[in-house]
């Protein structure tokens, strides 16, 4: 069996039929034995009645039994005791008596002393009941006072024809009934079944489909179950998938491009100072140098880069004093700006507490955003190194009053090769965000960034969580 629509149809089914045939059968039961009782006290009532009737006639119980037995209430027989006995007068109707062929006599009947006066079960004529089993018997009643006992043999009553009707057309609605909910439950069995399965057949076309190479599927989620969240679970990965495609591609064109640039101004240069074209100046060496220095720069940003997407980028940390760390940028980077004619502020709150890093990876993090406000702030401008304590973190921030970014930008600074300004390409290799993130998320802390805008400054922010 290889659809679970199937399976599970014959699942709702086999349920539903052992449900329907348990209530067929509990019901039947119960409906036979109440028929049974209600026979059996319909039946006592009126031999009551009859012996009652009796009584009050004759004064005696001498003959009863024969004339029970004349209305069908009651039997004489052979073996009787009763030497007056009418044998084997048993004129149809509910027989009361049992050795003549007939079903076992339902009743039989005790006079004022609890001596037998119609034989029936195991009380025969004469016998004397215990008036324990007296009590239980139903009493016959004439002018107020008992004058006779009516006791139940134990026996089953033999249903009339109508009775037998009634049991049968009580036996045929419930077979119908049973019938009718097999069907009901086979119909809403499949359309549970499709509408469960429905969403497992979605996805699996989905699936098929990212396996082909279609990525980026998206399915509706219909409802909030485990198939919903199942179904939102894929939904995300799919997304997440060709997001990660597409990085992947945009990444590789990217690096392409960024190697052939310098490649293509080293070859140039080779060639015609191989052929004589160039003459080897000092300046020519330099750009040389320079050219070659940018892709080992690159080349050693994608490393750094692959270590730290492959978990094997390894930090080392040791407690260090906020304050210290941007002390030592500050100094390093001092010359540097005064040359740019930009301010370089350190402002920091006293008795920071000291926060675990790898002191050579966060100096490395914080001159690249020192290096990048300096590149990006004109002269006259103001880069501010701020070390401060936020409720259970120690935050530390570069601030520049610099080109700012644009808010449609800002999404986007910390991705591989993204440069705001696409003419700036030779400034940088576009990821040195993108490192100086993932080496921060290694220490368990993060970096944002926030700008109110184009030439409105912005804030790079570290935040250590205490
Ligand atoms: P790049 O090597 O191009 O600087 P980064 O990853 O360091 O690459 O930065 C990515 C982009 O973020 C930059 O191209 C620039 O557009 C923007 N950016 C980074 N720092 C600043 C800053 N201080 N001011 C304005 N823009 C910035």
């Amino acid at each position: 069996m290889r659809s679970l629509t199937l399976k599970l149809t014959l699942t709702f089914l086999a349920v539903s039929l052992a449900g329907v045939a348990l209530v067929a059968l509990i019901i039947g039961f119960t409906t036979s034995t109440a028929f049974n009782q209600f026979l059996l006290e319909r039946g006592q009532s009126d031999f009551a009645t009859a012996a009652a009737a009796y009584y009050q006639q004759n004064g005696s119980w001498d003959g009863v039994a024969e004339a029970l037995a004349q209305q069908g209430l009651a039997v004489v027989n052979s073996v009787d005791n009763n030497p007056g006995a009418n044998q084997g007068n048993n004129p149809g109707g509910p027989r009361n008596g049992n050795t003549n062929g007939g079903p076992p006599a339902l009743f039989a009947l005790a006079d004022q002393k609890g001596v037998v006066v119609v034989r029936g079960g195991p009380y025969n004529i004469g016998d004397t009941v215990p008036s324990a089993v007296l009590s239980q018997g139903a009493a016959v009643t004439v002018n107020g006072q008992q004058v006779g006992t009516v006791l139940s043999t134990g026996g089953a009553p033999r249903p009339d024809p109508s009775s037998t009707r009634f049991l049968s057309q009580a036996d045929q609605a419930l077979l119908i009934a049973g019938l009718v909910a097999a069907a009901l439950a086979l119909g809403l069995g499949i359309i549970l079944a499709r509408s469960v399965t429905r969403p497992v057949r979605d996805l699996t076309a989905a699936a098929h489909a990212m396996a082909e190479g279609q990525l980026g599927q998206q399915l509706p989620v219909r409802s909030r179950d485990e198939i919903g969240q199942l179904t939102a679970a894929f939904n995300r990965m799919s997304a997440d998938l060709q997001h990660s495609n597409e990085l992947r591609r945009q990444m590789t064109a990217d690096i392409a491009h960024d190697l052939r640039t310098p490649l293509a101004v080293i070859t140039g240069y080779l060639e015609g100072l191989r052929d004589g074209v160039l003459k080897p100046t000092p300046q020519r060496y330099d750009v040389l140098f320079n050219e070659s220095r940018h892709l080992q720069r690159l080349v050693e940003d994608l490393r750094t880069l692959s270590l730290a997407d492959s978990g094997e980028l390894a930090i080392h940390p040791v407690p260090e004093s906020p304050a210290d760390l941007l002390k030592r940028l500050a100094q390093a980077f001092q010359g540097q700006a005064d040359s740019q004619k930009v301010t370089l502020a350190l402002q920091v709150e006293d008795g920071l507490p000291s926060i675990e890093v790898d002191p050579e990876r966060i100096e490395q993090v914080l001159a690249n955003l020192v290096s990048n406000a300096l590149r990006y702030t004109p002269a006259g401008g103001e880069i501010r190194l701020v070390g401060r304590r936020e409720p259970s973190a120690v935050v530390m921030e570069v601030q520049d009053t610099g080109a700012g970014i644009d808010p449609s930008a800002l999404p986007h600074i910390f991705e591989r090769f993204y440069r705001a300004d696409e003419s700036r390409q030779d400034d940088g290799s576009g990821l040195g965000l993108a490192i100086a993130k993932s080496v921060v998320e290694l220490h368990g802390a993060s970096l944002t960034a926030q700008s109110p805008g184009p030439g409105k400054g912005s804030t790079f922010t570290i935040l250590f969580r205490l």
